[in-house]
C-alpha cells in the first residue's frame, strides 16, 4: 500500500513538531497495535519490522520509546525480545527500571478484595475458561467464542462486576475482545503523564494505541502532542490520527525514522 495513503490520517502538524522538537517521547500500546490479536495471547508477536524500526528511532537518540501495556511486563518483554525501551506494564501499576529491578506499586486491602470477588463471581458464572488473572485486573476474554455469545457472556459478567465497582476500588471496562475489572488508581493516561512530565523540556510525546484502556492516554497526550489510534473505531476517541492496523505501524516508524535521523538510517528496512 502507498505509504502517503497508509499515513493519510495522521495530521501534518504532528510530523512538522516530531521534525522541530528538541525531544519526543514515543509511546507505545503493545495488544492491537505493536502485535496483531491472537486468541492464544502468549503467541501474539510484534509485527514484522516495527521491534526493528524502534530500536533504531530508540539507539538514534532524541526520542525515548516507551510500551505502556496492560499486559503484565514479564510477559511483554518475552513477547517483544529485548528491545531497549522504558516499559510499563499492567496499566501503570509496574514499571521497569533501568538497573533492572520492578517496581510494583501496591493495592489497597479493599481493592484486592474486589479483584478477587471479581474472579470468583465470573467463575460461579461458568466463565473460568476465558479468566486471565493479573495482579490488579481480572480480564474476561471472548474473542474465542461467536460474536452472539461474546456479547452475552460479556454483559453477564459486567452486570456483576459492575456491583464490585463502587468507592474508588476498581473500574470495569469493555476492551477489544472482552471485558476487564481493574484496580482504579493508575492508568495509561497517568502512565503517559509520568513519562512526559520527566521528559526534557521542549519535548513532544506521541502515544500509540487501539482501545478503550488508551483513551485515557490519548488523553493526556493532548496537551504534549498527539495521540494516534490504531485499528477501527467504535465511537468517539481523544486520539487526533488514526492508523488502519498494526500492518501500518512499520510505515509510520519508518517515517519517523527519516525525519529524525535522516534516509541514511531508513535504508535496509
Ligand atoms: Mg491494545
Amino acid at each position: 500500500m502507498p505509504r502517503t495513503h497508509v499515513l493519510e490520517a495522521i495530521p501534518a502538524q504532528l510530523w512538522r513538531l516530531v521534525k522541530l522538537a528538541r525531544h519526543r517521547v514515543l509511546m507505545f500500546d503493545y495488544d492491537g497495535t505493536l502485535a496483531p490479536f491472537r486468541v492464544e495471547r502468549q503467541e501474539a508477536r510484534p509485527t514484522p519490522g516495527a521491534v526493528d524500526l524502534l530500536r533504531r528511532i530508540g539507539a538514534a537518540g532524541g526520542t525515548t520509546v516507551a510500551i505502556i501495556t496492560g499486559r503484565p511486563l514479564a510477559e511483554v518483554e518475552r513477547l517483544i525480545d529485548g528491545l531497549p525501551a522504558t516499559y510499563i506494564g499492567e496499566h501503570g501499576w509496574e514499571r521497569r527500571m533501568p538497573d533492572g529491578s520492578l517496581v510494583q506499586r501496591p493495592l489497597s486491602v479493599p481493592t484486592k478484595k474486589a479483584l478477587e470477588s471479581a474472579e470468583r463471581s465470573a467463575q460461579a458464572l461458568g466463565f473460568g475458561e476465558l479468566l486471565e488473572r493479573k495482579r490488579t485486573s481480572v480480564v474476561l476474554h471472548t474473542r474465542s467464542l461467536p460474536a452472539e455469545a461474546a456479547l452475552s457472556v460479556q454483559e453477564s459478567c459486567a452486570a456483576v462486576w459492575r456491583t464490585l465497582a463502587g468507592g474508588e476500588k476498581v473500574i470495569v471496562d469493555h476492551i477489544v475482545g472482552g471485558i476487564e475489572v481493574r484496580a482504579w488508581g493508575c492508568n495509561k493516561g497517568t502512565a503517559a503523564l509520568s513519562l512526559l512530565s520527566h521528559a526534557p523540556p521542549g519535548s513532544i510525546g506521541v502515544y500509540v494505541g487501539d482501545d478503550a484502556t488508551d483513551e485515557d492516554a490519548f488523553d493526556a497526550v493532548r496537551e504534549w502532542g498527539f495521540g494516534i489510534r490504531v485499528g477501527e473505531r467504535n465511537g468517539p476517541t481523544q486520539a487526533m490520527g488514526s492508523l488502519t492496523s498494526c500492518e501500518s505501524v512499520p510505515v509510520f516508524l519508518k517515517e519517523w525514522l527519516m525525519l529524525t535521523c535522516g534516509d541514511d538510517l531508513v535504508a535496509g528496512c
